[in-house]
């Protein structure tokens, strides 16, 4: 089943380290391109009827700064053009300062019924450093009113190796993470881009990254204790309770089908990607226009096709079926990597039992090194 995408480019101030699709929220741009977004929704229903897709996804930006309203709309818009599932996961992404339990209430009653938090850290001193606009106790009290509001599936991002941050600071925004019990966690790695404001920050206030070595013993010690509460890893940056895994972006590990609506959103058909213009206004203009909002379509070889699978399914815990895989692509697949992978199964980073390979816990720290042998 189909996995849709909603793109909101919106965002109240811009982080120093963003590197992501958005600008600053305007509310008379907002107003057009939640039209253009429900024409585009619209434009996807397929001569032969309506297509079935069971995960929704508005990612941003900052999907928070919508109003339930428009997040009604959009979701109308969607069960218009497609065949929603009624136990579709339909998730917003929400930044703490943008919400309260009225608004979070009204999202729910809008159809949403997962929520990402962007938390990054739980010390106001990393959050502060980040240029984020909410602090630890706002974090904390967001959560508190999703669950006020009925949510019973909410997620928080948090990131990790932040300037000046060590690995006992990083601990401590692990257990007030914990504490606050949410159904699902991702964790990333701060990357800092070569453009990004937040390295002339730190040049100018001395700040450093952790050292390597540090990086891994974050990454390791969150994971225990994760799973110590309950939160299982289940991906390479994603750990959940049981059950509580997120399906839409499952969808992305599993060689699924997905399709992206709104600026700079990427599709993934039967083999075929492409993404949609980024600039938000030119976006906008082309949808009222009637033009297609496509660029860059790929059509991905069947060898492409193959490496994508193995290379994301690997980011998963459970690893990849190499028969099943090798099925739907028909290869052994083997007979086709053994060569290159065996020496990695012999160092402990892969682990094969019969056709089942996988990263070990050591080896999601070197997957990029495997994963090159697929691509
Ligand atoms: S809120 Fe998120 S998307 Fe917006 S600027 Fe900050 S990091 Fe980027």
């Amino acid at each position: 089943m189909l996995g849709l995408y909603l793109h909101i480019p919106f965002c109240s101030a811009i982080c120093n380290y963003c590197n992501f699709n958005r600008g600053l929220f305007d509310p008379v741009l907002k107003v057009r391109y939640v039209d253009a977004l429900i024409a585009e929704i619209g434009s996807a229903r397929t001569p032969a009827g309506p297509e079935a897709a069971d995960t929704i996804y508005f990612g941003g930006g900052t999907p928070s700064l919508l109003s339930a309203d428009d997040v009604a709309r959009i979701v109308s818009a969607c069960r218009a053009a497609f065949r929603v599932t009624p136990d579709a996961e339909v998730t917003l992404e929400a930044n703490p300062e943008t919400v309260d339990t009225d608004l979070l209430r009204a999202f729910r009653d809008a159809g949403v019924n997962r929520l990402s938090f962007g938390v990054q850290s739980l010390r106001d001193d990393e959050l502060k450093r980040l240029s984020r606009l909410h602090g630890a106790a706002r974090a904390r009290a967001a959560l508190g009113e999703a669950r006020a509001a009925g949510f019973g599936n909410v997620s928080l991002d948090l990131m990790m190796w932040l300037p000046q941050q060590n690995p006992e600071q990083w601990l401590e925004s692990v257990d007030a993470a914990i504490t606050l019990a949410p159904d699902h966690l991702s964790l990333y790695m701060l990357e800092v881009y070569p453009n990004a404001p937040l390295r002339d920050e730190m040049a100018r206030a001395r700040w450093s990254q952790a050292p390597d070595e540090d990086a891994e013993v974050m990454y390791l010690s969150a994971l225990e204790r994760f799973e110590a509460a309950g939160l299982v890893q289940y991906e390479i940056s994603n750990v959940a309770r049981p059950g509580m895994e997120a399906r839409h972006n499952t969808k992305y590990w599993e060689d699924g089908d997905w399709l992206g609506f709104g600026c700079g959103a990427h599709s993934t058909r039967q083999g075929v990607r492409w993404k949609n213009v980024s600039a938000t206004t030119d976006y906008i203009d082309l949808v009222f226009a009637g033009h297609p909002v496509k660029t860059g379509v790929q059509v991905l070889t069947p060898e492409q096709r193959l490496g994508d699978a193995l290379f994301t399914g690997l980011r998963l815990s459970k690893g990849i079926d190499m028969v099943a895989i090798g099925n739907k692509y028909s290869t052994d697949v083997w007979q086709r990597f053994g060569p290159d992978l065996q020496p990695f199964v012999d160092e402990g980073i892969l682990t094969r039992h019969g056709a089942i390979l996988r990263l070990s816990r050591r080896g999601m720290l070197l997957a990029n090194e495997v994963m090159a042998i697929f691509v």
